[in-house]
């Protein structure tokens, strides 16, 4: 970058498959700063390539940000500009960087987004599921018991959810899903977005579980998964909920009370439960 240019960090947003979703400023950045920081310096060789940017790079992935993030942030205070980049998408998001920006905004340095591509909204816009709030989950567990008390801390989430996984996980995390949330949630599979095979499902989670077991194809390549959520409950009046909650706290405990207003009455079974220690309490 010329002299004249306050150094900074490009926070840059490369394609998630369909390499004509690059942006014209991206290639730009990447062409004009002094070092590319990227999470696989071989994998990220091919797209700077076929974009003729022979700007140099170095790795920055999750086994050395730490250590990598003060040699970069040496280079930004000497003056040099720096862009990061990952495999795929926009970095940050299930990806390398959070530690690298946080230090470089510590230290008074401008950090600079270069957006673009994203697999989370690129799903989301595309899914038909409600899309004014949503909730990033990331990758869940890997392992079946944490995936599911993962799950369940979502049973009352009323935001669209969505998950990133792995192609070899996705039935378990499909049955999981069924096991918490039931049968006829409404739920998207979108499976290589922006390439040859994009395909992007929308049915209930039992459907959808039953296609992937069905036809394997369907576990191949890269995914995402969302999760209608759960209903808005009916507004039942705060009294309405105390006159049930009270009559029931005088035959039941407070679990068991709490449970059956969650059913009766369509509250979430936190509220009714809440309401009930307040009500106990009294
Ligand atoms: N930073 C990336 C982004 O902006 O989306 C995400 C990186 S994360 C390590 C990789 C995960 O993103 C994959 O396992 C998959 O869940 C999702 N993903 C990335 N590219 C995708 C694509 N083309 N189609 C579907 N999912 C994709």
């Amino acid at each position: 970058m010329s002299d004249q240019e306050e150094a900074c960090l490009y926070i840059v947003a490369t394609p998630i498959g369909n390499l004509s979703d690059m942006s014209q400023r991206a290639i730009e950045v990447l062409q004009q700063v002094d070092v590319i920081a990227a999470e696989d310096t071989r994998h990220s060789g091919f797209l700077l390539q076929h974009f003729a940017i022979k700007t140099p790079s170095i790795s920055l992935h999750d086994h050395n940000e730490q250590q990598r993030s003060e040699t970069l942030l040496e280079k930004l205070q000497q003056g040099e500009s720096i862009a990061l980049i990952s495999d795929a998408g926009t970095p940050l998001i299930s990806d390398p960087g959070y530690k690298l920006v946080s230090l470089v905004r510590e230290h008074n340095i401008r950090v600079v987004p270069v957006p673009g591509s994203c697999a989370v909204i690129t799903a989301l816009s595309a899914s038909g599921l409600a899309s004014d709030r949503f909730s990033f989950e990331g990758f869940l567990p890997s392992k079946q018991g944490a995936r599911q008390q993962a799950l369940q801390m979502l049973v009352d989430e009323s935001r669209t959810m969505i998950f990133y996984d792995a192609p070899r996980r996705l039935k378990g995390t499909l049955s999981d899903m069924v096991e918490v949330f039931g049968d006829d949630r409404p739920a998207c599979l979108a499976r290589e977005l922006t390439k040859l095979h994009e395909t992007i499902t929308t049915q209930s989670l039992r459907e959808l579980l039953e296609w992937v077991s069905e036809d394997s194809n369907q576990l191949k390549g890269e995914c995402v998964l969302l999760v209608e959520g759960v209903k808005q409950q009916k507004d039942a009046s705060e009294t309405e909920i105390n006159r049930v909650l009270g009559l029931l706290l005088k035959e039941l405990p407070v679990k068991k009370a709490a449970a059956i207003t969650s059913s009766l009455l369509e509250v979430s079974k936190n509220t009714a439960y809440d309401m009930a220690l307040k009500l106990q309490q009294k």
